[in-house]
């Protein structure tokens, strides 16, 4: 299969330049001024960029939860971020008590294998580290699983304790890996919650007003020492704060390897959303919360200094009308997580680039190239190069789209940033090669997407 991308301007994390691309077989052969082959498929990319596939790190698809599952699976939910330029994703596969890590993968293999449009890998998550799971970690780390995720939240179903976490770290950082952590003080945060429910406060507001954000900044503070301790790379999943940054950012101040993400809705909506009225909060009980506004400024400079050096969308999709209202008489069962795998490119390109707080390089890198670094998938992944899969994307940096529930591909019911135009677009998806979008429509099949296994942690 041959495929030649004439006319664009590629972009990728560091090159802005005017030329054709060559796809071979999968994977990019010539990158030159003008090439010619009658053979292959031509894509005609002519007043548009040319960038790097999105690669998003943070996913939970059909992933259960204490009452139910997320609303998209591996076909419905790889289909939206395919339409909405993105070709490789890292989601989850979660480990149960008792349970052992391969069989963790193996639970997950199946319900993404043949089924998946773009390409995918996985993160573990860890809930018990003893002997026997510790002797598990080299296979985990030569099947391409470099990366697990902790819990510090969540108490009795996914909460780790400071000595699994620093046994974890210490296993997988021998080994080549690095760990993710979700960093809130589920602890505080539950008592906050019995004392809110107690007092009659039942509200979806109450879920931002019980985890405040210095209990996000404590748990990434602890984290941080505990991956000092054991010298190992840690990764903040999520991050929504300017308390949470500030821990961040002086950590890499003194050079120890930690990384964070943050995610749209936090840069683009703020707590003022749980005021509607009714049960209309629900839409936005995700975790961490949505913060006051001025957080968001704080996030944008972590992001132009390099503190946050990923963007993912933490899509956690539950429908409003029969999964958010089991919370409708208790906000701390209204599941946690909300939609956007399909949204990031256009919404990230238009409130940053367009708004003028980032260029078309830091873009790409934001989206692509960091996510890809730092969890082994470059330079298979996250730019254009020779001997680089072929996931480009034709990004129209000037088309304008409108989101709407009713138009999206998301197996979800409601849109967090509904009416909202967006200018930036991609029109056109080839994963490895292979036109996956054509003129914003999805052309693909389920099964497309093939495992990426991951290359060991490397300093970025
Ligand atoms: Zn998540």
């Amino acid at each position: 299969m041959r495929t030649l991308v004439k006319h664009g301007r590629i972009v990728t994390a560091v090159d802005d330049y005017h030329a054709d691309i060559l796809i071979v077989d999968g994977v990019i052969t010539e990158i030159a001024r003008e090439i010619r082959d009658p053979e292959a498929e031509v894509i005609d990319a002519a007043g548009r960029m040319v960038i790097p596939g999105g690669v998003d790190p943070h996913t939970h698809l059909e992933s259960p939860s204490a009452l139910t599952t997320t609303s998209d699976d591996f076909v419905t939910g790889s289909r939206a971020a395919a339409v909405g330029g993105t070709t490789t994703l890292i989601d989850f596969a979660r480990q149960s008590k008792g349970g052992s890590l391969q069989q963790a993968y193996d639970t997950w293999q199946q319900k993404a294998r043949a089924r998946t449009c773009i390409d995918y890998c996985f993160h573990l998550i860890v809930v018990e580290m003893d002997e026997a799971r510790l002797e598990e970690v080299p296979a985990m780390i030569a099947s391409g699983v470099v990366s697990v995720k902790m819990y510090m939240a969540y108490r009795g179903r996914l909460m780790v304790d400071d000595g699994t976490i620093f046994r974890t770290m210490l296993a997988f950082k021998e080994h080549g890996g690095l760990i993710a952590l979700h960093a809130e003080n589920g602890d505080v945060i539950d008592v906050l919650v019995r004392q809110a429910l107690a007092a009659g406060k039942v509200a979806p507001k109450y879920h931002a007003v019980t985890r405040p954000p210095v209990t996000e900044a404590e748990a990434v503070f602890r984290g941080i020492c505990i991956a000092e301790v054991a010298e190992c790379p840690v990764y903040f999943v999520h991050l929504s704060s300017r308390q949470a940054l500030e821990q961040v950012q002086r950590a890499r101040d003194r050079g120890l390897p930690v990384y964070a993400e943050t995610c749209p809705h936090y840069l683009l909506l703020d707590e003022s959303l749980y005021e509607q009225p009714g049960f209309e909060g629900a839409k936005y009980v995700l975790t961490p919360p949505l913060r006051a506004v001025e957080h968001q400024d704080a996030l944008w400079t972590g992001i132009r200094a390099g503190d946050l050096a990923v963007i993912s969308t933490d899509h956690c999709p539950y429908c409003f009308v029969d999964q958010k209202a089991l919370g409708k008489d208790d906000f701390s069962k209204i599941p946690n997580g909300g939609p956007g795998i399909e949204n990031r490119l256009s919404l990230i390109y238009n409130a940053g680039v367009h708004g003028g707080r980032i260029n078309n390089n830091k873009f790409v890198d934001l989206v692509s190239t960091q996510p890809a670094k730092i969890f082994g998938l470059f330079p298979r992944k996250g730019t254009i190069a020779v001997g680089s899969d072929g996931d480009l994307v034709i990004f129209d940096p000037n088309r304008e789209i409108e989101i709407s529930a009713a138009t999206q591909m998301m197996n979800i019911d409601y849109n967090m940033y509904e009416g909202m135009r967006l200018r930036g677009s991609a029109d056109e998806v080839l994963l490895r090669g292979k036109p996956i979008v054509r003129e914003r429509k999805y052309v693909g099949q389920p099964g497309d997407g093939a495992y990426v296994p991951r290359q060991r942690y490397r300093y970025p």
